[in-house]
């Protein structure tokens, strides 16, 4: 047996998108991996994200849930009756979508440009936060490549990228040395404000802050650092709050992450439209930017595809930030794509889904929740491995992610496009 040796692949573990990551081939199967963090590396090796020692149960097969038996199906069955749930629909909800490739997509924004459709992103807390914000402002972006050679301010509001994006630090926003940064961490301030203590404080300034005051201490520090106030936030430490506005002063080329953390509260998003606004006002002394930070590797293809395709502006459809808020309904389709969906759903929800007898239709990758519930299950491959497809990273940029093998699981570009051939 003969082992092959890659190298430059693209892991779509996470929106880092790394596309640095060497593995070694035995009789298609990954052997090795080089470059990549612990979940990149579990990707490769089929492992479980959180327990590396443990195989991840890939989805092989294309079945129909029939009273409580699975039956296995062809493709071309398991395509058509999903088709035909999808033609009988008064309203489909699509849930994942981040982990999708960007031909998928688009494949599936088209096929149902003419459906009501709720589009749920598995990171829509962030995306719709974002969307809400860029109909208002327009915040600068940059990429992650000049965050490394340019950032010497570099700031994690409710973030943790050691949980959601962990080679963020080490390869573009905190260690590495840049052109401009070659003394790496030394050459950078870096802080995290954050409502709870997390392991960001073992390698910035942590400051933690009450969950009601998040979007006054934005305000406090907007105020500060145009010398419009003298007096400190009570809710953030005066010398935390001195040293933050000094390393900010002292910097000439901003960065801030945006995370998740404030969106699990109902201020999340005036607490980003205020950063958004202190931004443009520290942008008159130095280039600053505002990043979003989602997990799934394609979450803001998704909200460029979605943007570009009329997403705002078609009256049949509705993007839909938290899945707890879609109240089901008769007529209803779920369709999870890419994203176990009923990890997330409440016992209220699920329990409308069967008093209803709403389809649940999955494409996966792996055997979830959502595909043990599912009346029909279509098995597609994992991009990078088995399937081939264009994704973008988190600052915007556009990756292709190579399959390594010629395997008979499906793409999920090449699933979409079965489904809505014959409509087109
Ligand atoms: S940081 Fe993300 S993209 Fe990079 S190796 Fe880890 S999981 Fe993969």
């Amino acid at each position: 047996m003969t082992a092959k040796t890659l190298s430059s692949l693209v892991c779509c573990g996470c929106s880092c998108l790394c596309d640095d990551i060497d593995a070694v081939l035995e009789n298609k199967r990954v052997v090795e991996v080089g470059n990549a963090c612990a979940w990149g590396a579990a990707r490769f090796l089929g492992r479980k994200k959180f327990s590396a020692s443990i195989p991840r149960a890939r989805c092989g097969t294309y079945r129909r849930l029939n009273r409580q038996r699975r039956q296995v199906l062809q493709t071309q069955e398991a395509v058509a009756e999903c088709r035909e749930h999808l033609f009988h629909a008064q309203r489909v909800v699509v849930y994942g979508l981040g982990q999708m490739s960007m031909e998928a997509l688009e494949g599936l924004l088209l096929g149902l440009r003419h459906s009501p459709t709720v589009w749920i992103p598995s990171d829509g807390p962030l995306l719709q936060a974002f969307v809400d914000l860029y109909r208002q402002q327009s915040p600068a972006f940059t990429t992650l490549e000049c965050v490394r050679n340019h950032a010497d301010f570099v700031l994690f509001w409710g973030a943790n990228p050691l949980r959601s994006t962990p080679r963020l630090l080490s390869r573009y926003a905190l260690f590495p040395r840049g052109r401009f940064t070659e003394r790496g961490a030394e050459d950078r301030a870096a802080w995290t404000v954050d409502i709870q203590t997390t392991e960001m404080a073992r390698v910035t300034n942590l400051v933690p802050i009450p969950q009601q005051a998040e979007e006054a201490c934005v305000q406090a520090l907007h105020e500060a650092s145009l010398g419009r106030a003298a007096a400190f936030s009570k809710e953030i430490p005066a010398k935390d709050f001195k040293s933050l506005l000094k390393d900010l002063e002292k910097s000439r080329y901003r960065v801030f992450f945006f995370g998740r953390g404030p969106l699990f509260h109902g201020h999340g998003s005036a607490v980003l439209h205020a950063l958004a606004t202190w931004m443009k006002d520290l942008g008159a002394t130095a280039p600053t930017f505002l990043l979003p930070l989602p997990a799934d590797f394609n979450s803001v293809g998704f909200l460029h595809m979605f943007l570009s395709h009329g997403g705002l502006s078609n009256p049949l459809w509705h993007l839909q930030g938290d899945v707890h808020g879609w109240m089901p309904q008769p007529g209803d389709v779920l369709l999870a794509v890419s994203g176990d969906c009923f990890w997330f759903l409440t016992d209220e929800q699920k329990q409308a889904i069967r008093k209803l007898h709403i389809p649940v239709l999955a494409f996966s990758a792996y055997e979830t929740m959502t595909t043990a519930e599912a009346d029909v299950v279509i098995a597609v491959g994992l991009q990078g491995l088995d399937a081939s497809g264009w994704a973008v990273r988190l600052d915007g940029v556009s990756l292709f992610a190579e399959k390594l093998w010629d395997q008979d699981l499906a793409s999920d570009e090449t699933v979409t496009e079965e489904l809505f051939e014959p409509f087109s």
